[in-house]
């Protein structure tokens, strides 16, 4: 007699003593379902557990209301009918129930149809808590990222505006801890910090630990009114007593990235992508804090990103969509052009031509600057030996910045290029902004020193912008300090402004350096600044950057043949 002949002639009391036989040598609940009546039996612990009225019951469906987690029920309800109408005689499905204290707990169901004596369809399962099993994380004892895919792409599809909040929480300072205090205290830091999140949310709120030291926090409860700012403050100030218990043996802040709305349409991955920018701005704005999703500011993201793609395309093209325009440089008093900066144009069929101070940063994050400053200088080289056949003593000014300063060898490349075009180290400034970098930076002044040990003129750039400090000045001894646009027209609207530029270009004389002056635009403004007297002017008034023939044409009165 085969077994399934056995069970179909076993009554429902039979039935019941083996299940529970079973179930005294296993972590997981037997239960059988009669398929036509929706009769179910099930054991003493299945009960204990979780809202079932009694081991044995015909009405599923107060059980279903109070048991299986809503927006899984009807995934459900279709596998079981499917069981019921013979479709299927599996029944197996990963879902979410509520134990007896309204926790959601995730279990695996499987089951087998087996037609009973009398023609019903019997249902033999096992209910599994998957909590216990290894899917969880067992360094914290959440679930993983997959687990958060599954739950979010489902809650998205079917009940998007049930989404309070998704906040993904990273800890500042990890990898750190991870270094300096070794794997098991960065373990340790996890599980202090997803119990003082576990501690802070409500207990229907889904928590997740993504990869390294990120979480997820998925509040989906239709009834939950908690304010996101309020949950990350509670988390942070838990974390803060913790580590004050500990006596600060590791310590750390957490920074987190929050989205509210606009779950619509979105899926899981999407807003995985989304709290993760939101958490690297909070992390780029000084960490320890909290940050909103920005659509504007994700999308200038993605705008960024586009155009460091566009770029790279085009470095890899011969540096198709670049150029190098120039701008004249005048001596004073009598405005003979004596120079020209050199400045980097970029332009592309989806944007246009964009601005410098959109795409000189991109290719500065992304290194690109290496490659692309390079080849402004031997172009901008080039050009200067043709020009100087005309005027003798022309200089060519050209933009450095830091990161090639530290990524690359920028000496060496400087050197090869001038002695290759053939053109003498003093027709070349090298123009630097000033910043907080080379009062620090022991390389800057290197670089500064060693530039003008080789003959090269130094400019340094933008001065009046931001650090701009006397004292450096000094220590690096710039053939040329450029007064910034900006500055300027600040000393042309006001008294003030415009002694501090007279001083300063008194003190810059008195160090031997001389004075270029950025941004004149108009004949008064020209009068006005001549006062203070700069050396050079530099600004739309003489000439506003071109591309090199037009440079030509305009200035030099080389006129194109063709
Ligand atoms: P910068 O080096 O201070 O260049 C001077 C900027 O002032 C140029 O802007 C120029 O067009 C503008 N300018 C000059 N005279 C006037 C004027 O009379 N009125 C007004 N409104 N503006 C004037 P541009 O070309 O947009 O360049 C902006 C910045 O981008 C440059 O500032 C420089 O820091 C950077 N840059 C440009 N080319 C390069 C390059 O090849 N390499 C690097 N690293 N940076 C570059
Ligand atoms: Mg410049
Ligand atoms: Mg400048």
């Amino acid at each position: 007699m085969g077994y399934e002949e056995t069970l179909r002639n076993m009554s429902l009391e039979q039935l019941t003593a083996v299940i529970e036989a079973l179930q005294k040598s296993s972590d997981s609940y037997f239960y059988i379902m009669d398929l036509d009546t929706y009769t179910y039996i099930t054991t003493e612990k299945m009960v204990k557990r979780f809202p079932f009225d009694d081991i044995m019951s015909t009405d599923l469906t107060p059980l279903f209301s109070g048991l299986v987690y809503p927006s899984d029920f009807p995934k459900l309800q279709a596998d079981i009918r499917r069981c019921a109408t013979g479709e299927q005689d599996r029944h197996e499905m990963e879902y979410r129930w509520f134990d007896r204290d309204h926790r959601i707990v995730w279990i695996e169901c499987r089951g087998t149809v087996i037609p009973g004596s009398d023609g019903h369809r019997l249902l033999f399962g096992r209910v599994t808590e998957l909590g216990k099993e290894a899917k969880a994380d067992n360094i914290t004892g959440l679930r993983r990222e997959t687990r958060f895919q599954y739950d979010a792409e489902e809650i998205l599809r079917d009940m998007p505006e049930t989404i309070n909040y998704m906040m993904r929480i990273g800890i500042d300072n990890f990898k750190e801890i991870n270094e300096k205090e070794g794997i098991e205290a960065g373990d340790g830091v996890l599980r202090e910090l997803a119990d003082c999140i576990m501690a802070t949310v409500d207990s229907k709120v889904d928590v997740y630990r993504l990869m390294a030291d990120e979480f997820m926090i998925m509040d989906a409860d239709p009834q939950s009114e908690a304010d996101a700012r309020d949950i990350y403050n509670e988390i942070r100030s838990r974390v803060a007593n913790t580590v004050r218990e500990k006596e600060y043996s590791c310590f750390y802040t957490i920074s987190a990235g929050v989205m509210q709305e606009g779950f619509e349409n979105k899926s899981a991955d999407s807003i995985l992508r989304l709290t993760e920018f939101a958490l690297n701005e909070a992390k780029r704005n000084g960490k320890n804090q909290m940050a909103m999703f920005d659509k504007e500011a994700y999308d200038g993201y993605l705008k960024r990103l586009d155009i460091r793609k566009l770029m790279r395309r085009d470095i890899n093209s011969n540096f198709k969509g670049f150029e190098v325009f120039y701008q004249p440089i005048v001596q004073t008093p009598d405005y003979r052009i004596i120079g020209a900066e050199a400045l980097l144009r970029w332009s592309c069929e989806k944007y246009g031509s964009v601005s410098p101070a959109v795409f000189i940063p991109i290719l500065e994050e992304s290194g690109l600057i290496i490659p692309v400053g390079k080849y402004v200088l031997w172009q901008a080289a080039h050009i200067c030996k043709k020009w100087r056949e005309i005027i003798p003593d022309f200089h060519i000014n050209v933009n450095l910045s830091y990161v090639q300063v530290h990524k690359s060898d920028l000496l060496d490349d400087v050197d090869r290029c001038v002695r290759e075009v053939g053109i003498p180290p003093e027709s070349l400034v090298l123009e630097l902004t000033e910043s907080g970098y080379i009062e620090t930076d022991s390389r800057i002044k290197e670089l500064f020193q060693h530039l003008k040990e080789r003959k090269y003129d130094v400019a340094l750039d933008d001065f009046g912008t931001g650090y701009s400090n006397m004292r450096y000045l000094q220590e690096i001894e710039a053939t040329t300090v450029k007064i910034d646009r900006s500055f300027v027209m600040k000393a042309l609207q006001n008294a003030h402004d415009y002694n501090i530029i007279t001083h300063i270009i008194d003190m810059v004389h008195s160090l031997g350096s001389s004075v270029c002056m950025e941004g004149i635009e108009k004949e008064d403004e020209l009068d006005k600044m001549m006062k203070t007297h700069p050396d050079m002017i530099q600004g739309y008034y003489f000439g506003k950057p071109s591309p090199a023939e037009q440079f030509e044409e305009q200035f030099l009165h080389i006129t194109d043949p063709h």
